[in-house]
């Protein structure tokens, strides 16, 4: 049973006072294909995610509005090895700052530090499940294997080396060698 709204952050109330989150999001709720690259078809929350913080308006900046928290999930994504699933688990704080879209664009100033984690904004505000959606997508590994040791599908034959290993392997070592002795004679 999810959340049936969503939490939006409205420029307007975070102008008074910061807006506090403590959220539990099921599976299913946040659509991890928004902005994911081809190869996160497969990439989806394992379990519950469940985020606590607060969002409010950067001081001295024209509506720059930074999200910061602790956020808690296991996501689950197709190992990029041996296509299996693969888990990845995420417990860590966070902080990300967002710049109205108008501000952003032509904006000449120098950048400073924050600028890897800057996003932008459109319209009156951030709605929360962007934010930690965004964040997830930004800490999950380039690498995504079910573990360090994954031996991967044999590119010949399709085996899960896994499971099973194949005579593939044995074959194409046998190949190079005889290659490389016929290269010295
Ligand atoms: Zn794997
Ligand atoms: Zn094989």
């Amino acid at each position: 049973m999810g959340q049936e709204y969503a939490v939006f952050f409205h420029l307007r109330d975070l102008d008074v006072r910061a807006g506090r989150f403590d959220v539990e999001i099921a599976p299913g709720d946040i659509d991890f294909q928004l902005g994911a690259k081809d190869k996160d078809t497969n990439l989806h929350q394992a379990g519950p995610l469940r985020a606590q913080g607060k969002a409010e308006l950067v001081m001295g900046s024209d509506a720059e509005i930074r999200v910061s928290g602790h956020l808690t999930v296991e996501m689950e994504a197709d190992c990029d090895r041996c296509l299996e699933p693969a888990r990845f688990a995420i417990d860590s704080d966070f902080a990300l700052y967002y710049r109205p879209v108008a501000e952003g664009y032509g904006d000449e100033k120098e950048i400073d530090s924050g600028e890897a984690e800057m996003g932008f904004y459109e319209g009156d505000g951030v709605e929360l499940n962007d934010v930690l959606r965004e964040f997830i997508l930004l800490t999950l590994p380039m690498q995504r294997v079910c573990r360090e040791s994954c031996k991967g599908i044999c590119p010949l034959c399709g085996q899960n080396r896994n499971q099973e290993e194949c005579q593939c392997q044995a074959e194409t070592s046998d190949d190079r060698w005889a290659a490389l002795k016929s290269l010295k004679s």
